[in-house]
């Protein structure tokens, strides 16, 4: 069998995604992301599973880009920070929810660094698609819902990590509620133009808020669509 060049491979097939993820994440350590299996999760997770074709080919640069609904895939950079908050030293995490489930990237990440994930996501057709390209990498441990993720997962709780990936003005009581003792809340906070990406670690019943990067996010919105 005659295997295609590299830059001929117009599938985008393993080969060449392989080569693209590993600058990618030599990139990522050049920004200073240190935790191994962050840094694990993003050699191996295929980000162009998660964009439509016309885009695949810009899947390993380090940008945000448009998945429809006038929503985006996160930067990788922004992915790998909120993920490294989020286990604050720690190995992994055992239960975490993601509000905002989006193209599901941030989800497969969560996937390979905690026991079980719960996602949600307002857009219904984001979420199908999110679900199906989960499956087709064969990603068990997350359940995704469709609806409005303001109120969290309380039945699911408590989590030992929650991460927004849509930014509130102020993230909810309801939502700090939910979060078990030692646990992580990571979340871009503030106005559709000015956001700053913050953590919170509840210890002792008390919630200690830490601030990182400015960041831009889409804004968080009620209520949930088709
Ligand atoms: N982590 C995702 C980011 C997607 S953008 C990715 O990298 O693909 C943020 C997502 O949050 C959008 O898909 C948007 O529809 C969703 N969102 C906004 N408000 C929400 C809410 N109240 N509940 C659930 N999802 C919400």
């Amino acid at each position: 069998m005659t295997q295609a060049a590299p830059d001929q491979d117009i599938r985008f097939g393993g080969f060449v995604s392989a080569r693209a993820r590993a600058r990618l994440v030599e990139g990522l350590r050049g920004k200073d992301i240190k935790h191994e299996a962050v840094l694990k999760a993003f050699s191996s997770i295929p980000r162009h599973e998660f964009l439509e074709e016309a885009l695949k080919g810009r899947a390993y640069e380090d940008t945000a880009l448009p998945i429809g609904y006038q929503q985006t895939i996160s930067q990788p950079y922004i992915v790998a920070l909120m993920t490294e908050l989020l286990l604050a030293g720690r190995q992994r995490a055992q239960r975490v929810l993601e509000i905002g489930t989006g193209s599901g990237f941030q989800t497969a990440v969560l996937a390979q660094v905690c026991e079980r994930v719960f996602s949600i996501e307002r857009v219904g057709t984001l979420a199908d698609r999110a679900r199906e390209h989960l499956q087709r990498l064969n990603i068990q441990n997350v359940s995704l819902r469709h609806g409005d993720g303001a109120n969290g997962w309380a039945t699911k709780g408590p989590f030992d990590g929650i991460m927004l990936t849509a930014a509130p003005e102020k993230v909810s009581e309801t939502l700090f509620a939910q979060l078990a003792e030692g646990g992580v809340l990571v979340a871009p906070e503030g106005t559709q133009y000015q956001q700053r990406l913050l953590y919170w670690v509840k210890k002792d019943r008390a919630v200690l808020r830490r601030k990182s990067v400015e960041v831009v996010f889409v804004p968080m919105r009620p209520g949930h669509v088709q």
